[in-house]
């Protein structure tokens, strides 16, 4: 069963290339982006010239509006949503936490935590088989961050994934008997435009000799994992958590 998807942040980095895979794969997906809309529709048209089923949504995922747009726009187009990748995500500037202030924790939980907490909720209304849906599938993207904890670096960006790992988990158990699965990739430390967010466009090559396959991942090394814990093929895997971060 391939069917219709929503991925969050599909415009760049992990999400495109989630995008892609699974277009190439058959599923129908539709994405939301925040600010680059020029980039958001070159994608679908490339995808759609080769005769896949995409579209792109401008939607904030922390605004509660703005996700509830974004999935009546997938109800919209005439196929029963089966899963939902939790992609977006935000960092911010490399400091230690004593240097951090409220404003910027507010950002980055609403976005990571409170996003896919929205989008998460609006997915399990309708894929539940207890609300009538015919269940699905939920991917989370943590990230590596929220086992290490980002120390020196963002210690509020991991305790957002954290956060996300322990929605996982609950949610898991929570839904597993209304044909629902929900599991989670660890990216470690991604080619994506994220880091240069960071303030160190230069993070990948800085770090790669910590990573004990001596580089950095590629994001459509995580797609392949996002892909399959959303397929069939992990039918019997909720709770779970892949860790994309060559060992490290
Ligand atoms: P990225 O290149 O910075 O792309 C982020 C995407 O999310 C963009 O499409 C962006 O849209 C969108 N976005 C940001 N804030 C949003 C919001 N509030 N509402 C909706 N969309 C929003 O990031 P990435 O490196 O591919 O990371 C993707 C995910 O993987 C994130 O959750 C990140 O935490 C996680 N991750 C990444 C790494 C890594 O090393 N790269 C490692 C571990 C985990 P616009 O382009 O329109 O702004």
């Amino acid at each position: 069963m391939a069917g219709l998807i929503i991925l969050t942040g599909g415009s760049r980095g992990i999400g495109a290339a989630t995008v892609r895979l699974a277009v190439s794969r058959g599923y129908a997906v539709c994405f939301s982006y925040l600010r680059q809309q020029a980039v958001a529709e070159a994608l679908v048209a490339e995808l759609r010239a080769n005769g896949g089923q995409v579209w792109a949504v401008q939607a904030d995922v922390g605004q509660e509006a703005d996700v509830q747009r974004l999935f009546a726009t997938a109800d919209g187009l005439g196929q029963p949503l089966t899963g939902l990748v939790n992609n977006a995500g935000i960092l911010e500037r490399q400091m230690r936490l004593v240097e951090m202030d409220a404003a910027r924790w507010q950002r980055v939980l609403q976005a990571n935590v409170i996003g896919s907490f929205l989008c998460t909720r609006e997915a399990v209304k309708r894929m539940s088989t207890r609300l009538g849906g015919q269940g699905g599938s939920i991917v989370n993207v943590s990230s590596g961050a929220a086992r290490g904890g980002s120390p020196f670096e963002y210690i509020d960006y991991a305790a957002s994934k954290g956060a996300m790992d322990s929605m996982t988990i609950g949610l898991s158990k929570e839904v597993a008997a209304e044909g629902i699965r929900v599991n989670a990739v660890r990216p470690g430390v991604i080619e994506t435009d994220i880091h240069a967010d960071g303030g160190e466009p230069g993070r990948v090559a800085r770090l790669a000799s910590t990573v004990p396959m001596q580089r950095g991942g590629q994001p459509e090394e995580v797609a392949e994992a996002i892909l399959w814990l959303l397929s069939d093929a992990a039918s019997f895997s909720t709770g779970a958590f892949i860790d994309v971060t060559g060992g490290r």
